[in-house]
């Protein structure tokens, strides 16, 4: 059984936004666990979260260290609120630690965020430091690089002494931003914008288009498999999966739009929809797996015709990311493996020779009018099915 002290560094916003942010971290910290079927639990302690585990360290840190919104966690020994009793049993679980840590130099930061506490931390961290110094005389203080950082929180609860600092994950907790909807397609892109938009704090649900029977039952099971181990990053218990068939529309615009339009065309196509299907769900915002100048259809003229052309609220979180790196966090997450299968996406169907790099907006506003575009989204019911994942 252990205890950590949860710290939400960015988190530490003020007044109303703080308590907020405080209890979407709660909250998803409780979800996790609830979804992983964990013995911990984990209440507010005044600024920091108590997280209380009968778990192994090993499963409780990498359980903390996948939590969006933690900015660091410290295994804690919890002390009665009792100064004597402290300096009574600090020098043995020091001693016990030292074997296997070996330390030359230490540090005590103390931090008294009980103010009725009647020693001020300054005091208290030299007098626990010269208890140190008395019970092992092989240690030397050093304030600037120890070996062995003691912390010691001091709060009406009890005393709280930690010996390790663990960086957390960082963002945001999930839903603290809003909610979003992630166009998500087969590649390596999607999937690594939606975990940057859940790690910043955004909700995220799952959008993809297919084009049946252009694309087949595969390249919709990889979507799936991407948007579960995307899911299974966050917290949240489950997703949304939206599956919109736009085979017609599609094949309309091989029919009647001019062909180095066509990529361009499908994009509105989809954010359109993806926009309309935000607005009844309530999301906030969409977003895409979009790199600047990664192909034609990502210069920013084409993202700025598409833009406007389509509407609605775009973000892009991969905009100034180079592929390499794009491709890095995609191995980490494990997505890698399963975007890299071949199977046929619709925007890789009917690819034109020649795509415009320098789209006319209106060009592309009148080419997108020869599409049955507000039927399909008055009938979108008809082209949609949904799934959790
Ligand atoms: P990705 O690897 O994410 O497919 P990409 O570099 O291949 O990206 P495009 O195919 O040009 O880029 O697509 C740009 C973005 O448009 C994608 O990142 C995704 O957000 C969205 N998108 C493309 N195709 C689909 C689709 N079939 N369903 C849902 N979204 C899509
Ligand atoms: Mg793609």
């Amino acid at each position: 059984m252990t205890d950590y002290l949860v710290s939400y560094g960015e988190l530490a916003l003020k007044g109303k936004n703080r308590r907020f942010f405080e209890k979407k971290l709660l909250q998803m910290i409780k979800e996790r666990v609830q979804r992983d079927h964990l013995k911990i639990t984990a209440s507010f302690l005044y600024g920091k979260i108590l997280v209380h585990s009968d778990e192994s360290p090993d499963t409780t840190r990498s359980l903390l260290s996948q939590i969006f919104g933690i900015a660091a966690f410290r295994p804690v020994y919890t002390f009665p609120y009792d100064y004597e009793l402290l300096k009574e049993r600090l020098p043995a679980l020091l001693a016990a630690s030292m074997e296997t840590r070996n330390p030359h130099t230490f540090r005590i930061t103390a931090k008294r965020a009980f103010k009725l506490f009647p020693i001020d931390s300054m005091a208290v961290a030299r007098d626990l430091g010269s208890l140190v110094l008395s019970r092992f005389p092989g240690l030397k203080v050093d304030l600037t690089r120890p070996d062995m950082e003691i912390t010691v929180d001091i709060r009406s609860e009890g005393f709280f002494v930690s010996l390790d600092k663990i960086k957390g994950a960082g963002g945001f907790p999930e839903g603290s931003q809003g909610r979003a909807l992630l166009l998500l397609s087969g590649g390596i892109d999607s999937p690594v914008a939606g975990y940057l938009a859940m790690k910043r704090g955004l909700a995220t649900d799952f959008v993809t288009f297919q084009a049946p029977p252009f694309t087949g039952e595969g390249a919709l099971n990889k979507v799936r498999e991407l948007a579960g181990v995307i899911r299974s990053k966050g917290s949240r218990r489950k997703g949304q999966l939206y599956i919109v068939n736009v085979a017609t529309l599609q094949k309309e615009i091989i029919a009647s739009c001019k062909p180095e339009y066509a990529t361009l065309l499908l994009r509105v196509v989809m954010l359109k929809t993806a926009a309309a299907l935000a607005h009844v769900k309530g999301y906030d915002a969409l977003i895409t797996g979009d790199s600047l100048g990664q192909v034609a259809s990502q210069t920013i003229r084409s993202l700025a015709a598409v833009d406007a052309v389509a509407g609605g609220f775009t973000l892009r979180p991969l905009i100034g990311y180079d592929k390499n790196d794009i491709m890095a966090i995609a191995e980490s997450l494990g997505t890698m493996e399963i975007s890299n299968r071949p199977f046929q996406d619709c925007c890789s169907l009917f690819v034109p020779e020649h795509p415009a790099t320098k789209p006319e907006e209106a060009l592309l506003l009148s080419e997108s009018e020869k599409l049955p575009l507000q039927s399909f989204l008055d009938g979108l019911r008809d082209h949609l099915s949904s799934e959790s994942v």
